[in-house]
């Protein structure tokens, strides 16, 4: 498939990574967290620059969203890499007990060679690190169990960088969505602007509609995903026909039906559409289709 152009890399991110940079020699834990719908693509190439010398924790978060049979797909591709991860839903709730349990297991490790030395024992300094919208904010605040941060559905919300006390075991450092200087990869530059992952300023919504509507109809074998083609007719009453195998005559059709022919509107009524999971459960990646 190929991907629309998507360029970004906006001025608050880069500044929020430099500061990160700083905190770095504090952190014992990081706690990376992905999204189920791309849990490759969510994974910043440099983290295991920022790894060194400290615990990692990978959560996937937004489990909801994606089948079992994409989460178990997943769980076995990790486990073959020698990684656990923990599967969360941080809207929900489910999986974030572990998330604790596993940040605070690490502390105790920390903690037993602090008491070796004759130090005192203090709480486990965790950095949680993601792209933007991934889920971080609601995680943290479920970990907190109150509203520490402000969470919303804009990518690149999150912008200063604070600890946030949880409970006697856990600091947590919430960094800001971390964007790579550059994603050499424009197809997992698709799945994060599909995602709302990277900010709109950074593509043609209506490009990226097509590239989804591509990735729909040329996928219908694909069980694991979630993907049912017929979603489109029964949602927006547009059948996947001969003409309308191809995106843009899709597009221009649905349009005509639904936003007075303004394809725009409609790309983003799409787009709006999958990231509030009304065209079902749909994992954009899945191991057998990374070469995995
Ligand atoms: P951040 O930018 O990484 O801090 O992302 P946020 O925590 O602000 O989350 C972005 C949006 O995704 C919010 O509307 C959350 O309610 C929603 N969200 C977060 N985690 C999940 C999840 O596990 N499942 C679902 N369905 N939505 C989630």
């Amino acid at each position: 498939m190929s991907s629309p152009p998507i360029h970004w890399y906006p001025g608050h991110i880069a500044k929020s990574e430099r500061q990160l940079k700083h905190h770095l020699d504090k952190i014992d834990l990081i706690i990376e967290v992905r999204d189920a719908r791309i849990p490759l693509a969510t994974g910043h190439p440099h983290i295991n620059r920022w790894l060194k010398g400290k615990q990692h924790l990978l959560v996937i978060n937004r489990c909801d969203m994606v089948t079992t049979a994409a989460r178990e797909a997943w769980e076995r591709w990790f486990r073959a890499r020698g990684q656990r991860a923990v599967w969360c839903d941080a809207k929900a709730g489910a999986g974030v007990k572990r998330v604790q349990q596993t940040a605070i297991r690490a502390g105790n490790q920390l903690n037993e060679r602090r008491r070796n030395r004759k130090m005192r024992p203090r709480p486990v300094r965790a950095l949680a690190l993601g792209f933007p919208n991934v889920g971080k904010s609601t995680l943290i605040n479920r970990l907190a169990k109150q509203k520490v941060v402000a969470s919303a559905r804009r990518a690149g919300v999150t912008r200063t960088l604070r600890w946030v006390r949880l409970g006697r075991e856990l600091d947590l450092l919430d960094a800001p969505g971390i964007l790579p200087p550059y994603l050499d990869d424009q197809q997992a530059a698709l799945y994060l602007a599909l995602c709302d992952d990277i900010g709109q300023a950074a593509y043609d919504g209506e490009l990226v509609a097509r590239a989804f509507l591509q990735l729909l109809i040329g996928s219908q074998k694909r069980d694991a995903s979630g993907i049912t083609i017929s979603v489109l007719e029964t949602r927006y009453g547009i059948p996947v026909a001969e003409k309308t195998r191809d995106p843009a005559y899709w597009l221009q059709a649905a349009a005509a039906r639904h936003t007075s022919g303004n394809t725009t509107r409609m790309a983003q009524r799409l787009l709006d559409d999958f990231r509030k999971s009304a065209l079902g459960s749909i994992a954009l990646e899945l191991p057998e289709l990374r070469g995995a």
